[in-house]
């Protein structure tokens, strides 16, 4: 029985305030809740997720990571770095990331690579374009993103990872995969990984992520291959991610 995870991406949102008034209401409503909750915020917030959340049952992570270790990169984040913070979670392969910032399927399997090297636990998104899905390419292209990453780290990484297929289409948009569409994808992703390994894939935590919303989570979370959500706008709403945990249980 895979434990389900609920984790917030707050994107670049908050504020000091804003995000203690929001942590305030997640901890207030946790006791009761049997999934895990997580959220992934801005660098500059993590300092202030360890002194807030260090004593609860709320985990938090990061959005994105360096795949260096360490040197002259300007600007950018290692995962030594986040895990001084107490990241357990970090994203990488977002779409964002992907189509925003140039990141290759490469570049995101050498992030994930970094992430577990020092213990962090990779969330690694995966998902194809409208366009991509309308050719017909769903299958092919979030197959391509898996590979690239089990190619490099090698099937057994995936026992300390978390997979969330999110497709671009449904992300920020209000359009949701139905809970058939999603499932389907999920059950695509564990055959994958079960050809390799059967166990792990067993295992293996898949999120939906892509305008989850109250509304919609308890049907999707219902699907035999959806493990938990990955969510945008309704986690900077205390009352609407509460509500998304509840429905995961
Ligand atoms: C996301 O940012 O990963 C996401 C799923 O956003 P939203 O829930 O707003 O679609």
């Amino acid at each position: 029985m895979r434990k389900k995870l609920v984790a917030g991406n707050w994107k670049m949102h908050g504020s000091l305030q804003a995000n203690a008034a929001l942590l305030e209401r997640l901890k207030a409503g946790m006791p009761g809740l049997q999934c895990e909750v997580a959220v992934c915020a801005p660098f500059p917030y993590l300092a202030q997720l360890q002194a807030l959340l260090a004593s609860t049952q709320v985990r938090w992570g990061a959005q994105s990571v360096s795949e260096h270790v360490s040197g002259a990169y300007t600007g950018e984040v290692s995962a030594a770095m986040l895990c001084e913070f107490g990241c357990r979670y970090v994203l990488v392969g977002h779409s964002e990331r992907r189509s925003l910032f140039g990141e290759s399927d490469a570049v995101v399997a050498a992030k994930f690579v970094a992430a577990r090297e020092v213990g962090l636990v990779p969330i690694l998104c995966l998902g194809e374009t409208l366009a991509e899905r309308e050719a017909g390419a769903t299958a092919a292209v979030v197959s391509r993103q898996l590979d690239a990453v089990i190619d490099r780290a090698g099937v057994a990484a995936l026992a300390s990872a978390v997979v969330a297929y999110e497709p671009v289409w449904a992300i920020g948009t209000g359009v949701t995969a139905s809970p058939a569409q999603a499932q389907e994808v999920h059950a695509a992703i564990r055959k994958r990984v079960a050809d390799l390994d059967a166990g792990l894939a067993e295992g293996l935590r898949i999120l939906y992520g892509g305008s989850v919303k109250p509304q919609n989570a308890a049907e999707l979370f219902a699907q035999d291959d959806i493990d938990g959500g990955l969510i945008g706008g309704a986690a900077l709403v205390a009352d609407d991610f509460l509500a998304i945990c509840q429905a995961a249980g």
